[in-house]
């Protein structure tokens, strides 16, 4: 069925089969969360090649390789965060805006980051058009959440994190929830955890499979570039280490940098292919007293560096 075929009141027919028969039936049971599934739009969330399976029980394309969720799982993952009126959210992974516009229904304000600019914009302007005035998208890495606004009562992480991040849990009140797939390509499972008084308590919810958490404490980019560079001269005693290490933080770059005992600077870099390629011109010149007289750089595979540090 072409989508010119497929009209609004056949959308409407298939967002209430949608939550009978993959929502309800199947054990979502708060009242609210199911309301609020059967009024956000979610055939405007996908593009039109695709919109024709909008309620389908599946995730689908949304562009830039990622991905909408399956409508159970935004509805389980709604569910969990047991939401009040005036409850504040935070969505890491706003990807199309249709989780956003969900718990918008039933929150009183959301923040929602993505990480592909693209994807950010579009979803910023169609949650605007449909009038969501109480969602706030950002573009940024939401692995370290949003401390600006911090803190939430909830938060939902819609891409699977190596492990729970403690830059989000530090951003939940006292007896706010956080829901969070965790794991590798595969091996995810969906897991919530409470904020206490006493510390985090963390549940096995199920297992799922999401499109990866990327940045400082998601996985390592795979557009990441790692470098190792040996540089020659008058490249010790001069202060090159420090000033490498400042550079790189400036940068967002990890990895580390240390003296040879010939008398030489070895570093490697690691990060977004910008940063690491500016850094690496940094180097030819290097700090102020340094005098460079060659420098050779080679590329290798990159290994997920955590910050940046200066050896001994
Ligand atoms: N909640 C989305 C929806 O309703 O359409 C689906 C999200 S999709 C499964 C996961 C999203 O997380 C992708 O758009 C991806 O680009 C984004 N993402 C991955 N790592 C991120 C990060 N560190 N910060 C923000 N967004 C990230």
């Amino acid at each position: 069925m072409s989508p010119e075929e497929f009209d609004d009141s056949r959308f409407e027919r298939s967002r209430r089969q949608m939550v009978e028969g993959q929502l309800r039936h199947r054990g979502i049971a708060d009242e609210r969360v199911l309301a609020a599934m059967g009024r956000v739009p979610r055939h405007l969330f996908v593009g039109g090649p695709v919109r024709w399976a909008a309620y389908e029980d599946e995730p689908l394309p949304i562009g830039s390789g990622q991905t909408i969720s399956q409508p159970y799982m935004v509805a389980r993952m709604t569910e969990l965060l047991e939401l009040e009126r005036d409850s504040r959210v935070l969505e890491v992974g706003t990807g199309s805006g249709y989780q956003a516009a969900v718990l918008a229904e039933i929150a009183g304000e959301v923040w929602t980051v993505e990480r592909h600019p693209e994807l950010a914009e579009r979803a910023r302007r169609l949650l605007e058009d449909l009038g969501y005035h109480n969602v706030h998208v950002e573009q940024g890495d939401g692995s370290m959440g949003l401390p600006r606004q911090a803190p939430y009562d909830a938060i939902v992480v819609t891409a699977a994190s190596p492990g729970v991040p403690p830059s989000l849990t530090d951003q939940l009140v006292v007896g706010g929830r956080m829901v969070i797939p965790v794991g590798g390509q595969v091996n995810q499972r969906l897991r919530l955890i409470r904020r206490r008084p006493d510390g985090l308590r963390e549940t096995d919810v199920l297992g799922c499979r999401f499109v990866p958490l990327i940045g400082a404490q998601g996985h390592p980019s795979a557009e990441s570039r790692r470098v190792r560079v040996l540089v020659e001269g008058r490249v010790q005693g001069v202060w090159f280490r420090e000033s490498t290490r400042e550079e790189a933080e400036r940068r967002g770059v990890r990895g580390w940098v240390r003296n040879l005992a010939d008398g030489r600077v070895e570093a490697v870099f690691e990060g977004e292919p910008a940063g690491v390629d500016a850094l690496v011109e940094w180097v030819r010149r290097g700090p102020e007293r340094a005098v460079v007289t060659g420098v050779t750089a080679s590329s290798e595979p990159p290994q997920g560096e955590r910050g940046f540090r200066v050896k001994g």
